[in-house]
């Protein structure tokens, strides 16, 4: 059986006093033992997060990570800076990253293989922008993105990814992908590495959808045969909703 994830990416949200409170709701909460919970805080929250949520099965992901070792990277944080706050996880390719900051599918190659190298697990966001979809370009696209940045890696490293499917229509604007929408999509991509790789592969892979996730539609979403979770944004900054929809499977 495959992971079932819920990831909250707190985006650029959250300060000190602000993160401990989430944390301190998000705690009070029984988490399904089934459901592996994470939350990914801006970069300098890290910490303070890895230490609050030590003794709790809440993972800590980061949100971005650069490709280089060290050096001349203003503003930048590396893979070993990561593990060296005790986080193991980290979030690329998310499409504010992509569409404000200019990330590529080949910046992106280089960020996911520098983490795999470094032994961080990779949750890699993709998806189409609204025209794509309405040229009836969405799966060509999402075809592109998985194949430059992921399938040039070798068979052994996807234990380390965690594929988020969020279609870019849908992030934080209150539309959602219907979860037929969702599915159609999930199951194409399953095919894809079933393609490059192979179906036992393909059934092992976690697929998260992402885009307006709310409490009232998580399990709809959740319910589809491909859909093993969810990358949440607005939602997940409230413990409450948030925890509504890791209990939604
Ligand atoms: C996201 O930013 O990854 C996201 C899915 O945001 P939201 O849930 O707010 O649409």
């Amino acid at each position: 059986m495959r992971k079932q994830i819920v990831a909250g990416n707190w985006k650029m949200n959250n300060n000190t006093l602000e993160t401990e409170a989430l944390i301190e709701r998000l705690i009070q909460h029984t988490l399904p033992e089934e459901v592996q919970v994470m939350v990914a805080p801006a970069f300098t929250q890290l910490s303070q997060t890895v230490n609050l949520l030590k003794q709790q099965p809440i993972m800590v992901a980061a949100q971005n990570m650069n490709a280089a070792d060290s050096g001349a990277h203003t503003g930048e944080i590396s893979a070993s800076m990561l593990k060296g706050v005790g986080v193991h996880t980290v979030i690329l390719g998310h499409s504010e990253r992509r569409s404000l900051y200019g990330e590529t599918d080949r910046l992106l190659q280089a960020k996911v293989s520098k983490a795999i190298a470094e032994e961080l697990d990779v949750i890699f966001c993709f998806g189409e922008e609204l025209h794509h979809r309405k040229e009836n370009k969405h799966f060509d696209l999402v075809k592109e993105q998985l194949s430059s940045a992921l399938f040039n890696l070798p068979k052994a490293t996807w234990i380390q990814i965690v594929l988020a499917y969020e279609p870019v229509w849908a992030i934080g604007t209150g539309e959602t992908a219907s979860p037929e929408q969702a599915q159609e999509m999930h199951a194409f991509i399953r095919q894809l590495i079933e393609d490059q790789y192979d179906a036992n592969l393909a059934n092992q892979v976690a697929i998260l959808y992402g885009g307006s996730v709310k409490p009232s539609n998580a399990k709809e979403i959740f319910s589809m045969q491909d859909v093993d979770g969810g990358l949440i944004g607005g939602a997940s900054l409230n413990a409450e909703d948030f925890m509504a929809i890791v209990n939604a499977f």
